[in-house]
C-alpha cells in the first residue's frame, strides 16, 4: 500500500514540477509580451520624431539616439527574456544554426556543433518585473 502511495507523491510532485514550469513559462511570455508592447510604443516614438524632425526642418540627432538607446535595451531584454523562456522550458538554441534542442545535448542534432552550457549565468531569482521597468 505504501509503495502505491510513494507512486501518487511522485506522479503528483512530477505534474506539479510541470504546472510550476508551464506556470514560470507563461510568466515570462506576459512579461516578453508587455516587453513587445513597449518596443512597438518606442518604434512609434522614434517614428514620430524622425516625422517632426522632417516637418520642421531641425535637426535633433540627440533624441533620436536616445530613442535607439532606448530600442536597444528592450531588444536586449527580450532576447534574455527568450533564454529564460528556453532555459524553463529545459530547451537550449543552438548558436549555429538555430535549432531547438533538449539542453541535455552535448551537441547538436543538426549541425553538429558542440553545445556549451552557458545558461548558467542567467540569474534564477531575477525578478522578471525588473525586465521591464529598468533603464526606461
Ligand atoms: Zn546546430
Amino acid at each position: 500500500m505504501s509503495e502505491f502511495f510513494e507512486t501518487v507523491k511522485d506522479i503528483t510532485s512530477a505534474a506539479m514540477k510541470k504546472a510550476d514550469t508551464t506556470c514560470k513559462a507563461a510568466r515570462l511570455k506576459l512579461s516578453k509580451s508587455a516587453l513587445n508592447k513597449l518596443l512597438a510604443g518606442q518604434y512609434i516614438e522614434l517614428g514620430k520624431t524622425v516625422y517632426n524632425m522632417c516637418k520642421s526642418g531641425d535637426e535633433d540627432s540627440q533624441e533620436i539616439v536616445s530613442i535607439t538607446a532606448q530600442i536597444d535595451g528592450t531588444r536586449r531584454r527580450i532576447a534574455a527574456l527568450d533564454r529564460r523562456i528556453d532555459d524553463v522550458l529545459g530547451l537550449v538554441k543552438c548558436p549555429k544554426c538555430g535549432a531547438v534542442l533538449k539542453i541535455k545535448n552535448a551537441y547538436c542534432s543538426v549541425c553538429g556543433k558542440k553545445l556549451t552550457t552557458e545558461q548558467e549565468s542567467i540569474e534564477e531569482n531575477e525578478n522578471e518585473m525588473n525586465i521591464i521597468t529598468e533603464e526606461r
